[in-house]
């Protein structure tokens, strides 16, 4: 369905290297090479994506409730609800 990505200079890495650069790659803190590296890597791996679901609405979850809720107890309480309203459960 996709066209294929052009993947030339982009080494094939594994599953935990792309969770372990995820969280960079969602602070936008990786160069281009080792952001298409977790790209291709995430559109090929269906464990990493859902990861990466994860991941990205965490992100969205911390920074929406950040700003409001100082207490670091209470913003958990708001990320967990927030993300299991989005289907994710809280790993129990
Ligand atoms: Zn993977």
């Amino acid at each position: 369905m996709n066209p294929p990505i052009s993947l030339a200079g982009v080494a094939p890495i594994d599953c935990r290297t792309a969770v372990a650069r995820l969280w960079d790659f969602l602070d936008e803190e990786l160069d281009a090479i080792r952001l298409a590296e977790v790209e291709a890597h995430v559109a090929l791996c269906a464990r990493c994506a859902e990861h990466y679901r994860f991941a990205r609405a965490f992100l969205d979850a911390v920074s929406e409730s950040w700003q409001e809720i100082p207490d670091t107890t209470q913003l958990r309480e708001r990320v967990v609800e927030t993300l299991t309203r989005q289907g994710f459960r809280d790993g129990r």
